[in-house]
């Protein structure tokens, strides 16, 4: 058996499944979903992420994530969290940059969203020092004051894709073609949670819809608001999204969503629309949308890499160079990534971000 045989044999019985349904599978099967085997991240792997590429990354969000503590008073205890940590890496240079901030770690108590064991393994051994709990959702993270970061969490949750058709919608659906996987549409259908996109989608416009994305977002913004605290969620998306943005990525280039399944990471623009309305609902306030060069900027970034290139030379300068280019400049992560925060609608938006 593998994923392909499994998924010929649901669809079998079941009848053709939706994307979402499509990317659960793929990203997180227990046997064999890419999330749950595997450790996807870096040169050697599929894809590579800010924190991956430098220190400086999680370094500033921690900082970031600090002085909000700092401005609210030092609420203690505090959850410092973090939605889908990969090798913790990001973690890592957060806690290591907050070291200094004084009564800051003895507040904390570190919890890990993650749903891959694989990643769960390399996250034990990255921040062994500091007693992890894992969750598998959010609704188990404590009632308390939630410092939390979320880079690259929302993309891989997976999203339904429905195509106008009149002032209905046809579900985009996963079926088999000759015994192959393939797309096809399924019947029109009334769909409430995507009335507001009447307005703004014409017949044959496709619109993704990620139904678990407010959920999880209420339940953060539930805590930040009963208990102080903030959320920075950082991704590829922007306010709205319109058009097909599924993206399957395999040793650093694009595959066939279809080809390979589990074994390439599957991911969509994240629809931040929807994550404000989820935090607006739960009573939080959220900062404008900013673009990650921007936010990285204004929290320093390059002091910062101009403080750590006077101890480099040669390749480890040029690397550096290029690792402050890559995150920041517009053609490169600085524009397509976007940075937004959740605060309580009673305090001042983290740094780097405006209401
Ligand atoms: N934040 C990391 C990793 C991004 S990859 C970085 O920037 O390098 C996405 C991460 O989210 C992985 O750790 C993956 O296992 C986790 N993940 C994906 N879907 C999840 C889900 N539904 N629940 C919990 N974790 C999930």
């Amino acid at each position: 058996m593998n994923l392909l045989n499994h998924l010929i044999a649901r669809i079998d019985i079941d009848g053709p499944l939706s994307l979402a349904d499509y990317m659960a599978e793929c990203l997180l099967n227990p046997k064999y979903g890419y999330y749950s085997t595997r450790d996807p991240l870096g040169a050697s792997g599929d894809f590579i992420t800010a924190p991956e590429i430098s220190q400086m990354f999680g370094e500033l969000i921690g900082l970031c994530l600090a002085q909000t503590w700092l401005d609210q008073g030092c609420p203690a205890p505090f959850t410092l969290a973090e939605l889908g940590p990969g090798r913790g890496t990001l973690m890592a240079d957060l806690l290591r940059a907050t070291r200094a901030v004084p009564g800051f770690h003895d507040a904390l108590d570190l919890h890990l969203v993650e749903a891959s064991p694989a990643l769960r393994q390399l996250q034990s051994d990255t921040l062994k020092d500091y007693a992890p709990n894992w969750h598998d959702g959010i609704e188990t993270l404590p009632q308390q004051p939630l410092f939390a970061v979320a880079n690259e969490f929302f993309d891989a949750l997976p999203v339904r894709q429905f195509l106008r058709d009149g002032i209905g919608w046809r579900e985009r659906r996963v079926g088999l073609s000759d015994g192959a996987l393939s797309f096809g549409l399924g019947p029109i259908v009334e769909q409430s949670a995507l009335s507001h996109r009447i307005e703004d989608t014409q017949d044959g416009d496709l619109v993704e819809l990620c139904e678990a994305a407010a959920p999880i977002t209420g339940a953060i913004s539930e805590r930040i608001a009963a208990h102080g605290g903030t959320a920075l969620i950082i991704d590829y998306g922007d306010w709205r999204s319109l058009g097909d943005t599924l993206q399957a990525l395999r040793n650093h280039a694009p595959c066939d969503p279809l080809e390979a399944s589990g074994m390439a990471d599957l991911t969509t623009h994240v629809d931040f629309e929807t994550l404000c309305v989820a935090a607006e609902s739960a009573g939080c306030a959220f900062s404008r949308l900013t673009p990650q060069g921007v936010f990285l900027e204004r929290l320093g970034i390059t002091d910062r890499a101009r403080a750590l290139a006077a101890a480099l030379q040669g390749d480890a300068l040029k690397n550096l160079i290029a690792a402050h280019r890559r995150l920041t400049h517009p053609e490169e992560m600085g524009n397509l990534f976007k940075v937004l925060g959740l605060y309580p609608a009673t305090a001042t938006p983290p740094p780097g971000l405006q209401s």
